[in-house]
């Protein structure tokens, strides 16, 4: 069974942060084949990351989490973009290719989930994270130097010796500390990790989540956690983004979304995360699964699957309001009668 983080209390909630990157009205289209047409994946999401902030976005396979990370460092070249992607005064969406070529790994860098599928099997451990930094011109003895720190930083026993290695020497944690260094090697200010402990065993997934904890505290790093699991969010970020069929559901402090879901989608989630003294005959699971986005239903994209539905559930699609410090996508807010 996972292992499921204690919360954190809400006096350890952080204050408000000078914003790093803002993201306003963000679309996200891709291509069907060679129709000419296209299906919208993520549909108008907003939000902010603070200096040094971590924030996880949530939701389950398809809900457009990973495309909205990629959009940021667009990634993906059939993507069509539409919104503002603010970094630094910068909006990235309007950047040349070669300008947001020079951003990644420098500014914003990724990793992904599976390490073996990033790594190059036939370049050495050293030469791979030097890469990043020997590609913006620096020398090859002092990328190298850099490189050797970071891998100590994160946690690479023999770091020196290993330079030379390569990735099939390396255990599944240790090639994530690789990917991790690559990422980390050009000093970027914020950490886009998609999945990154998903392919891991638990005991290894709370080692990386613990280093990520401490690279973050200690560079005032900002990360944007992407996982599937809300398991894994309490013990590492701030703030939690809920995601259902490309929009932004729930956003909060970590502490009192998991104290108070305002929505029916974020209640299930957290009701879904099993608990360590529980009977395995009593895990729960939401009914049913997310609408292909060629096949959303009309007004509320959850009604669908919602055990609180009601009348106009059906017809109009809830915009996200404020709700104290969070945001939620729900009729509810307005009481039933509305
Ligand atoms: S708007 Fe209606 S269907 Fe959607 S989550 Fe809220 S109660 Fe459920």
């Amino acid at each position: 069974m996972k292992t499921v983080h204690p919360l954190p209390d809400a006096a350890s909630v952080v204050p408000v942060r000078q914003p790093l990157i803002s993201v306003d009205k963000l679309t996200v289209d891709m291509p069907l084949g060679r129709s000419g047409s296209s299906v919208r994946i993520v549909d108008g999401v907003d939000f902010t990351i603070g200096v040094g902030e971590r924030v996880a976005l949530v939701g389950e396979s398809g809900s457009g989490k990973s495309l909205t990370a990629r959009a940021l460092m667009r990634l993906d070249r059939l993507a069509k973009l539409s919104g503002r992607v603010d970094f630094d005064g910068t909006d990235l969406l309007k950047l040349s290719d070669r300008d947001m070529g020079k951003l990644r790994g420098s500014s914003i860098a990724m990793v992904f989930q599976d390490p073996m599928s990033f790594l190059d099997p036939l370049m050495t451990i050293g030469d791979q994270v030097a890469e990043t930094l020997r590609i913006r011109g620096v020398g090859k003895a002092e990328a190298r130097n850099r490189a050797l720190a970071v891998l100590d930083e994160l946690g690479v026993d023999r770091a020196a010796e290993r330079l030379d290695a390569y990735p099939h020497e390396f255990s599944g944690g240790m090639r994530q500390r690789v990917v991790l260094a690559m990422a980390l090697v050009g000093e970027p200010r914020l950490l886009i990790a998609d999945e990154p402990t998903t392919a891991l065993d638990v005991r290894v997934q709370d080692q990386v989540l613990d280093l990520l904890d401490d690279v973050s505290t200690r560079r005032g790093l900002a990360v944007l956690f992407i996982t599937h699991d809300l398991g894994v969010v309490a013990g590492f970020a701030e703030r939690v983004m809920v995601m259902y069929s490309g929009r932004i559901v729930e956003d909060g402090e970590v502490a009192s979304v998991f104290a108070k879901p305002s929505h029916p989608y974020t209640q299930g989630l957290i009701k879904a995360v099993p608990r360590i003294d529980q009977d395995l005959n009593t895990l729960y699971a939401i009914p049913g699964a997310p609408p292909p986005p060629l096949a959303r239903p009309s007004g509320c994209p959850f009604h669908p699957r919602c055990d609180q539905r009601f009348g106009r559930c059906g017809v109009d699609l809830p915009a996200l309001q404020p709700v104290g410090m969070s945001r939620v996508a729900c009729h509810l807010l307005d009481g039933k009668g509305a």
